[in-house]
């Protein structure tokens, strides 16, 4: 299978490359045209979801990955498949299906970094360090966060031979626990810098990183190459593909769909990557109704998909959901793609304008197509908080508060006699401190303390931290640098010597 640019058919890829590059050259994000609508679907993507009855979490993830990267071999894909899931996730489905309500809750959260980053993150260095094997390439990942990819990104590629990584996080922009989870990391191909910006600001130096010779000179030179581990590679959106179908297939088990029953799904999302696996996963054969994308106050997203309009010309709000706190959504590129007949000129004339006027607008009958399949919500805080109360209260669920947005906008959604599932995207022990005041209110001197809020959240909930967030709490500061955005081309080139070695 080749993959392309978004931008331009010529900017060619086969998948074990587009998984080592992240970004095509042009800018562009690789797609593969067996995933175009309207076109036919090559037999060897299709997947019948009822031959996946029986089987479990890694088996669907086999057929899904082999599937995509089918340049990868059986083996290898088998063998990454276990290097990522085996003794990673807490749960021995991985990714558990409960109820939530009415409702029903895919929980994406139980693997080393308690987000659903885990899921694609534990893949992303399998597939890296397997297209590497036999070349003598190595690679330098620098990567941007605002709190979830960091980490989860640091932990998957910790120790991993031939692959450094260094993370940049805005200071003061992460939640308390999502700072030490990343000031503790262990590992010796890793390096932390909290830069003195916000993550707009983190992220395009990060992509300047990319278009600047001395760095990439600096880095040839060691015999290493820049690439991202952000969510525009291709090696961490197929990944994402794994757990629709898994859900689907734990319901069928469990008796509660017929096997060509469709369900619903609704995605907290920011960056369209989440929910675009969504659609893959129906292009490819799963019966899914609708998929109902859930914002915040970043409502972007939201008010694209009512509107046409695509406009990032408007200031982030910081939100309590803060992983979805984003105004240019990258993967909606993919979606728009795909869903516009695979026409790369359009597509990249879209990026164009985006880029020099923030916004753009497409055709009725584009957006006409759009919301037939998707459809869409938006829950400030106060409707989140809300919404985490009423779960705990009536449902008697704990859940965080970017699942907690989902929550309210699928209740809003719902198809009668339909099942919805929410994707469930962080433990609620991650943003503590938000579940907590949704629950009893503030308490600045309880506040200073993440290790207090969680057991004041554990001891009046009698839920159970997981495991990794609690065992934060004897853990080493290994980082504690700041710098300027500035600094980050030389952090990365020292990482690059100090860290992978010559
Ligand atoms: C990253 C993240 C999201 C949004 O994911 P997208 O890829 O933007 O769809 C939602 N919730 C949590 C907890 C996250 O970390």
């Amino acid at each position: 299978m080749i993959y392309h640019s978004t931008r331009s058919r010529d900017v060619r890829a086969s998948g074990r490359e587009a998984v080592l590059e992240g970004l095509a050259a042009d800018g562009g994000l690789f797609v593969t045209d067996a995933l175009v609508e309207g076109a036919e679907l090559p037999q060897s993507v299709r997947i019948d979801p009822a031959s996946l009855a029986g089987g479990d979490y890694k088996a669907t993830a086999r057929r899904v990955l082999g599937a995509l990267l089918d340049d990868f071999t059986a083996e290898e894909i088998a063998g990454a498949v276990e290097g990522a899931y085996s003794g990673t996730f807490s749960s021995p489905l991985v990714t558990p299906v409960t109820a939530l309500g009415e409702l029903r809750m895919l929980e994406l959260w139980h693997g080393p970094t308690a987000a659903f980053k885990d899921v694609a993150l534990r893949m992303l260095p399998q597939l890296m360090s397997r297209a590497l094997a036999g070349t003598d390439r190595r690679l330098m990942i620098a990567t941007a966060t605002s709190g979830d990819t960091g980490k989860a990104a640091l932990e998957g590629f910790r120790d991993v031979p031939g692959i450094g990584i260094s993370v940049f996080y805005p200071e003061g922009g992460v939640s308390a626990v999502q700072e030490l989870q990343m000031a503790t990391q262990e590992g010796a191909n890793v390096s932390v810098l909290a830069v003195k910006g916000d993550f707009d600001a983190a992220q395009s130096a990060v992509k300047r990183l990319f278009a600047t010779p001395e760095v990439k000179a600096g880095l040839a030179g060691l015999g290493v190459t820049l690439t991202s581990a952000n969510s525009i590679n291709i090696g961490r959106l197929v990944p994402q593909i794994v757990y629709y179908f898994d859900a689907w297939r734990q319901l069928l088990e469990a008796g509660e769909i017929g096997p060509d029953e469709k369900v619903d799904f609704t995605v907290p999302t920011g960056n369209f990557g989440d929910v675009l696996a969504g659609w893959c996963a129906r292009r490819m054969g799963l019966p899914v109704g609708r998929l109902i994308v859930a914002s915040n106050a970043n409502d972007v997203l939201t008010r694209f998909l009512s509107t046409g309009v695509y406009d990032r010309r408007r200031t982030l709000e910081k939100t309590i959901s803060p992983s979805m706190d984003i105004l240019v959504s990258s993967n909606l590129e993919r979606c728009l793609f795909w869903m516009d007949g695979g026409d790369a000129e359009r597509s990249a004339a879209r990026m164009r304008e985006l880029a020099e006027k923030g916004f753009y607008r497409i055709p009725e009958a584009l957006l006409a197509r759009l919301q037939a399949e998707f459809g869409y919500g938006m829950a400030d805080d106060d409707v989140t908080r809300a919404s985490i109360r009423e779960a705990w209260e009536k449902e008697g669920r704990l859940i965080d508060p970017h699942t907690a947005v989902a929550r309210r906008v699928a209740l809003e959604n719902l198809t009668p006699g339909r099942k919805m599932i929410v994707l469930s995207t962080a433990s609620p022990y991650k943003f503590c401190a938000a579940v907590y005041e949704a629950l009893y209110g503030r308490d600045e001197a309880l506040f200073a303390d993440p290790f207090a809020v969680m057991d004041a959240l554990c001891r009046r909930t009698g839920v159970e931290p997981p495991a990794p967030l609690a065992g934060l709490r004897g853990k080493a500061v290994r980082w504690r640098e700041t710098g300027e955005v500035a600094a980050i081309p030389e952090f990365v080139l020292r990482a690059a010597r100090e860290r992978l070695g010559a």
